[in-house]
């Protein structure tokens, strides 16, 4: 289906895009990479009348180190964080930008704007909150940054005002005894996972001082559990301590049934999963080179 009928506007700079996104409110869409904003618009999912192109605008796809934080610019590309240097010191970053859909799809497609679509399958939400990172939004009334946690704030829904776009997303780089993996099932390449899971490990003489455990697709927005974390810190990291902080944190989890797989199916790869993803950290954090790559059917 063709989209309805829109205006196509292509700013100049950011604070022009700010401009018409204050002047059309709740009428305007800003347009990224596009590989989700047109299949919505070609399925006539909403009314947008004005499509603001914030895809061109300059400074806001770099990706750097600033006082120990990973900065990249929401318009980074997947494919161009797959390939950095700088990403490659966060491997779960590295492996979520890397295992979204095609070739296709990763050229094009930007970390803010899949951040933005906050689709609960989607790898970055889940990634990025299992890292504990922070969105810089800039609008009419200025800049602000907001954790991960207050980004998402349901299904499909964000904190961003109508007149505000996301500018960076901020991660916090690992000291030497951090590391991270991040591990999704998919029935295919270019498909949404059925079920992800992010971990990131701190491990000091091989006992667990701090852990992030994650899961996606297990309910409208990134499921966190305290008490699965709980399990683990001041712990010894195995299989048997990640299978049982896994069991806590799917049971606080509601996979929906769909498609993709049923509720049990789900329930019971998310665990297989976050015994794999957890294994893969604590490789890491030894030292130890270990591939990345999600699970296909
Ligand atoms: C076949 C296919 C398979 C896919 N598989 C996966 C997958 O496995 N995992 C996955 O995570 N994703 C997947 N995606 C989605 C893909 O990652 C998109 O790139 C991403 O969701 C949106 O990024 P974009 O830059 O294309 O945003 P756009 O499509 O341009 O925009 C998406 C939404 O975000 C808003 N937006 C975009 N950028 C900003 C910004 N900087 N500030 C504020 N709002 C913004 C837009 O207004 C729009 O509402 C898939 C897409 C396709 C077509």
């Amino acid at each position: 289906m063709y989209p309805a009928p829109f205006r196509y506007h292509r700013p100049e700079d950011l604070p022009a895009a700010i401009k018409l996104l204050s002047r059309f409110g709740d009428d305007a869409k800003v347009l990224a990479g596009g590989q989700s904003l047109i299949p919505m618009m070609k399925l006539r999912m909403g009314d947008i009348a004005e499509v603001i192109d914030i895809g061109r605008l300059s400074g806001l796809s770099n990706i750097e180190v600033r006082e120990s934080t990973l900065c990249i610019g929401a318009l980074a590309t997947h494919a161009k964080i797959a390939a950095s240097e700088l990403a490659a010191g966060i491997p779960a970053l590295v492996e979520a930008a890397a295992g979204i859909a095609d070739k296709q799809v990763r050229s094009m497609g930007t970390i803010g704007g899949g951040l933005s679509v906050a689709d609960a399958s989607g790898d970055w939400p889940t990634c990025l909150r299992g890292l504990n990172a922070s969105v810089v939004i800039v609008g009419a009334a200025g800049s602000r940054k907001v954790p991960i946690s207050d980004f998402v704030v349901d299904a499909y829904a964000t904190c961003l005002k109508s007149d505000e776009i996301v500018t960076e997303i901020q991660v916090p780089l690992p000291d030497a005894n951090t590391s991270s993996a991040y591990v999704a099932f998919k029935r295919a390449a270019a498909a949404f996972p059925t079920c992800s899971v992010g971990v990131q490990l701190t491990l000091e003489n091989n006992i667990c001082q701090q852990v992030s455990l994650v899961l996606g697709c297990a309910g409208p927005t990134a499921v966190v559990s305290a008490e699965a974390e709980a399990q683990l810190q001041g712990k010894e990291i195995n299989s048997e301590t990640l299978r049982a902080a896994a069991q806590t944190i799917v049971a606080a989890s509601d996979p929906p049934p769909d498609a993709r797989g049923s509720a049990v199916f789900k329930r019971a790869m998310l665990e297989t999963l976050v015994v794999e993803a957890g294994e893969r950290a604590l490789a890491r954090c030894r030292g130890e080179a270990v591939n990345g790559g999600h699970r296909y059917a």
